[in-house]
């Protein structure tokens, strides 16, 4: 059978682009070798339109949102399974001088998304400087929406769950072939695996290690996410998750004691309950040096296309990101000129 599509990774990127053929009505297969530890399988799930250091609005969150939240229900529809819940959120100020210096920004730059200061923090956290409610967010349980999406594919028989070998790819042809399998198009959506990818070399990712543990909080916040440098989000029962750090230099992808013990300090300083330490994960996300996405095709064969790049935002961009490619692949409609894969990048200075 002739293919539309063989998409390389089914993690955020990957599931997104399979949600997008699917209402497509495409005909694809999907590649994956399972990942425990996968940046995707990690993740926090956190879907939040502002920028919790500076309560800027996050770069295109009014283009993103909407479309993450529609999706993201849709496929919870499809997949017959629970994974998006919508969460307040509290990003609680350290100081009074913290304070008067958001409020003096945002009085510049307004931002929808962040609603009155309050003073009064929910019982159980430490703070007397009050805080700032943030609207829009939600928690994407990744741990649900993967497995559900990789079991559908795999009874529709359209999932290979194995390493794909980049140089049994052949591009002569008119069609694209890959063992006994012809497709029009190849979407490579493999988070960090892109290093062994051939058609991509010398991309300008920045990877950036992350590290979260998974609490016992009894009596904790209910349904609010609390910002304080990092992120303690409720998943369910008395359950939570709490961080992530952020690590430039690092030697492989395992939890190390010390973002365990960078992260109890922190939970020292943010809460007067107890807690029980349920799980410590780690992984490696996709950055870009810029912080953008790397979208498009290689320039030699435009059948060969990337979608990668997600960094530390790749669940309220992943859906309309698939959207948009899949309209600059069928329709020829313009990427952000913001996504290009072939962009010239400048460092990050915000
Ligand atoms: C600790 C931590 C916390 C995070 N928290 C958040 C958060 O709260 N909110 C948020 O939006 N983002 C968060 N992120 C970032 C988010 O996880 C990423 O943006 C996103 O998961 C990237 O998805 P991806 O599909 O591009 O890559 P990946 O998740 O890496 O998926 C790639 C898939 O491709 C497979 N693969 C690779 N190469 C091959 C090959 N050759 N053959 C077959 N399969 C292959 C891999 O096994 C994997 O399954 C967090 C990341 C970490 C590490």
């Amino acid at each position: 059978m002739t293919l539309d599509y063989l998409i390389v990774g089914q993690g955020l990127a990957g599931t997104a682009l399979a949600a997008e053929l699917l209402k497509r009505g495409k005909k694809f297969m999907v590649i994956d070798r399972f990942r425990m530890n996968s940046s995707s399988l990690v993740a926090t799930g956190l879907i939040n339109p502002v920028i919790a250091r500076n309560l800027n609005m996050y770069w295109k969150a009014d283009y993103f949102l909407p479309h993450a939240e529609k999706s993201f229900r849709q496929m919870e529809k499809f997949l017959g399974e629970s994974f998006y819940t919508p969460l307040d959120m509290l990003r609680i100020f350290r100081s009074d001088e913290e304070r008067e210096k958001l409020r003096q920004r945002l009085e510049k730059h307004p931002n929808p998304y962040v609603g009155r200061f309050r003073e009064e923090l929910p019982p159980g956290l430490k703070g007397r400087h009050g805080a700032a409610p943030i609207r829009g967010v939600a928690y994407l349980e990744l741990k649900t929406l993967l497995p559900a999406m990789r079991q559908y594919l795999r009874n529709a028989g359209i999932l290979l769950e194995e390493y794909f070998q980049y140089d049994k790819l052949l591009c002569e042809g008119p069609l694209l072939q890959y063992g006994l399998w012809e497709s029009e198009r190849i979407i490579f959506a493999e988070g960090p695996g892109v290093l062994d990818n051939p058609w991509f070399p010398d991309l300008p990712f920045a990877f950036t290690k992350g590290e979260l543990l998974t609490l016992e909080i009894e009596g904790g916040p209910q349904n609010t996410v609390i910002s304080k440098g990092h992120n303690l989000v409720p998943i369910g029962g008395n359950r939570y998750k709490f961080g992530a750090t952020y690590a430039w230099d690092f030697e492989d992808a395992r939890p190390t004691p010390e973002a365990r013990a960078l992260l109890e300090e922190r939970l020292q300083e943010l809460l007067t309950l107890p807690y029980a330490i349920r799980g410590q994960e780690a992984g490696i996300r996709p950055t870009v040096r810029d912080r953008k996405p790397l979208l498009g095709t290689v320039s030699s064969d435009p059948r060969i296309a990337i979608f990668n790049g997600l960094g530390s935002h790749g669940a309220i961009m992943a859906p309309a990101l698939a959207r948009d490619l899949m309209d600059y692949l069928e329709k020829d409609k313009a990427l952000m000129k913001e996504v290009l894969v072939h962009r010239q990048i400048k460092a990050h200075n915000s």
